[in-house]
């Protein structure tokens, strides 16, 4: 019906990869960079053109493939504190309360290799634009920012039944490829849903969602967080490691 890449959900399973584990690869690329109106285009979820995976690297750039002239993005360790702030979609509260435990570990883990620092703020209502995919909320800082939404399926046409979440840089300061804001969304009904025995799947899934926001895209590594397939991987591999603290921009670069 069309030969854009735009959006061009695709239902098809990851037929190659081990079932065990329901599989998500949508990485989207939808930024309004600063000063630039024009966002980037959408990419679907489909292997062969999202995850583009270098061969022999650990770690790749959320922009691979995507926007060159933003390859090797990343945040400023040199600029003070991230914040971020969750919106609940509705989780009961317990729930809510587990994963928020869950969401501070995965952030502390890539702030340990990262050195970078994020501050939970509390809980903010958002609202999501589902053609753009922005995450919005006028009491959410615009600056040094992650948004995280749980947000139910019906909500995001992106949230296809082997989509678990998406991660994104979503505003990029061109000039110096420094990423400003970024935002997650997880699946409700997965972190709901009572077949999944293994919470280890979502400590999995978190990590790989937070690395696209640190400018992380995937690898063609089984034993990396930022490998496409959701496992039961609970820390952060070498290439995890390497790739974000290399992304991230130090003191000294600037
Ligand atoms: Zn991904």
């Amino acid at each position: 019906m069309d030969g854009h890449a735009h959006l061009n959900m695709q239902r098809k399973p990851f037929s190659s990869h081990s079932p065990s584990f329901v599989a998500f690869g949508v990485l989207i690329a939808i930024a309004i960079f600063l000063g630039v109106t024009a966002p980037l285009s959408a990419f679907d979820g489909k292997r062969n053109r999202d995850d583009k995976p270098v061969q022999g690297a650990s770690y790749s750039s959320f922009f691979e493939g995507k926007n060159q002239s933003l390859v090797s993005s990343g945040w400023s360790a040199c600029e003070g504190e991230i914040s971020w702030s969750v919106s609940s979609g509705s989780l009961g509260a317990k729930m809510f309360a587990r994963e928020l435990v869950r969401l501070q570990s995965a952030f502390d883990q890539w702030s340990k290799v990262t050195n970078l620092t994020f501050v939970y703020l509390g809980t903010i209502e958002m609202s999501y634009d589902p053609s753009s995919h922005q995450l919005s909320s006028d009491a959410m800082p615009t600056e040094r920012h992650i948004a995280v939404a749980f947000m139910p399926a019906a909500d995001s046409p992106l949230l296809t039944s082997n989509v678990y979440g998406f991660g994104m840089p979503a505003t990029v300061l061109r000039s110096t490829k420094s990423i400003r804001t970024g935002e997650v969304i997880f699946k409700k009904e997965l972190v709901e849903s009572k077949s999944w025995r293994d919470p280890r799947v979502l400590d999995n899934l978190y990590l790989h969602e937070l690395g696209h926001v640190l400018g992380l895209g995937h690898v063609n590594d089984k034993s990396q967080v930022m490998y496409p397939v959701i496992r039961k991987r609970t820390a952060l591999g070498s290439g995890d490691q390497v790739g974000s603290l290399a992304l991230t921009k130090k003191c000294a670069d600037q």
